[in-house]
């Protein structure tokens, strides 16, 4: 376990998701939509550029869907 990843959270909340599609398009590498209309996270950042990618995602989620704790 590392405590980098750690410190920092991805979620999405399903209720707020509107299927948009634009965080799976930003960053396909954490969020992907799995046969559900919303998009889930599926990875963990492990890196500074994917970090910045999902609070990017975050800030740009038209619903504030997407959760990212530090
Ligand atoms: Fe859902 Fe927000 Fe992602 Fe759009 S950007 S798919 S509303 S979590």
């Amino acid at each position: 376990m590392s405590e980098d990843t750690d410190n920092n959270t991805v979620s999405v909340n399903p209720d707020a998701c509107i299927g948009c599609g634009m965080c799976v398009a930003q960053c396909n590498e954490i969020f992907k939509f799995q046969g559900n209309s919303y998009a889930e996270v599926i990875k963990q950042p492990e890196t500074e550029q994917e970090l910045a990618c999902a609070k990017s995602a975050s800030l740009d989620c038209p619903t504030g869907a997407i959760v990212v704790k530090d």
